[in-house]
């Protein structure tokens, strides 16, 4: 398609590796490390010899990553979502030396441009560019920026399942967390199904500003106060997080310039998502996720991931915290021991170091676009891997 000269692309997507989940993939390095050690490890329960293993043997987890990726394009790519020519390219990230994909890709039916060439020949106004669009997405690939938890019998937003500081729900107990969970285990009926939608939005599909995300602008900007930093995702900024709630479809530009479709919103910080990408990950399963970012303060949330991430060989939550402590004071216990990576100890100081000196900008300058690009995807994604992570339409 590419050579017939057939069009723009429909979708820019992203993949990484969750090389410390893939189930296939811990079972393939301990045949390794059994075959050319002849130790015997269990990487399922030692998450210390998980760590080892994928760092010692990036060769093996780049040649499974590289077969997986060929089979998600075979699978699920063609298939789900439609892409009959596709051009991508393996990438290695700074920071972690991890294994990631950029990818174009065209759909036979040349949506959606198709559409939008139709809407023009229609003489359509903006909106109804937007509302078609905005169609075709939900349709073809239940995408949404509303927040699952949906309206009550006189159509106003269900608060009362939203997570604060918007609304008034209980925070998912460990029991519940839909991301120790495997796709597998959610039964296959409607409602609990709509639960794990649910649970997963409130769990890691909210976005919420932090110095990942905000940045000083270049220029000074109307409407900000002194020194205040606007989030890059286009979640608002530092004062005033958060998108504007609106009911019907919008082209928006995004700090690019870049038109981008705004979906209906109800919730001022769920990520647009397509609900088959969330949730329909098959074998992957879902650990851990939430905030892989420090912030200074530490927040619950980073603390949590951390210690669910790299307390070694843990099988029940209580062993790594009981209920009378909180996440954030179990992980100072542990940032000070030997079992805390240097990695983890590194992220904090950073975090610390830069709500100190806030002056200090984080990233260089010459570092931006791939930084940007590399932390555009949401943190889930790092849990989910190996799927797109973003669909821009
Ligand atoms: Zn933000």
């Amino acid at each position: 398609m590419v050579n017939e000269k057939r069009g723009l692309p429909s979708f820019f997507m992203t993949g990484s590796c969750a090389e410390f989940y893939f189930p296939p993939l811990r079972r393939l390095l301990e045949e390794y490390i059994l075959q050319t050690k002849g130790e015997e490890v269990n990487l399922a329960e030692d998450s210390n010899a998980r760590f080892k293993a994928v760092q010692e043997n990036t060769h093996v987890v780049v040649s499974f990553f590289d077969l997986r990726t060929q089979a998600y394009h075979e699978k699920i790519l063609k298939l789900v979502f439609g892409v009959s020519d596709y051009w991508y390219h393996y990438e290695f990230a700074k920071s972690r030396g991890q294994i990631h994909w950029h990818q174009l890709s065209w759909r036979e039916d040349r949506q959606p441009h198709q559409l939008l060439h139709e809407a023009r020949e229609d003489g359509c106004e903006e909106e109804e560019y937007a509302a078609r669009l905005s169609q075709w997405a939900d349709e073809t690939f239940a995408m949404t920026a509303l927040h699952p938890a949906g309206n009550d019998e006189e159509g106003q937003p269900r608060k009362d399942l939203w997570p604060p500081p918007e609304g008034t729900a209980e925070p998912i107990s460990d029991d519940r967390d839909p991301l120790v969970k495997m796709l597998m285990q959610i039964a296959a009926t409607q409602d609990a199904i709509l639960e794990d939608h649910l649970l997963l939005v409130n769990r890691v599909g909210l976005h919420s500003c932090s110095d990942y995300c905000l940045r000083t602008p270049r220029h000074p900007e109307q409407g900000l106060q002194p020194r205040e930093r606007i989030c890059r995702m286009e979640f608002g900024s530092e004062f005033h997080p958060g998108k504007k709630v609106h009911s019907n479809p919008e082209i928006v530009e995004d700090h690019n310039g870049a038109p981008r479709l705004e979906m209906p919103r109800d919730h001022p910080r769920v990520v647009q998502h397509s609900r088959y990408q969330l949730q329909s990950n098959g074998n992957v399963p879902v650990v851990s996720g939430g905030s892989t970012h420090a912030t200074w303060p530490l927040n619950e949330d980073y603390c949590r991931t951390m210690l669910l991430l790299h307390w070694p060989s843990w099988f029940d939550i209580q062993e790594v915290k009981g209920d009378t402590q909180s996440w954030i004071d179990r992980f100072k216990d542990f940032f000070a021991s030997d079992d805390c990576p240097t990695f983890v100890k590194a992220q904090v100081a950073k975090a610390r170091r830069y709500a100190d000196h806030p002056q200090e900008p984080v990233f260089e300058e010459d570092e931006e676009d791939d930084a940007v690009e590399a932390e555009e995807q949401p943190d889930w994604v790092d849990v989910y891997a190996g799927r797109t992570k973003y669909m821009r339409v």
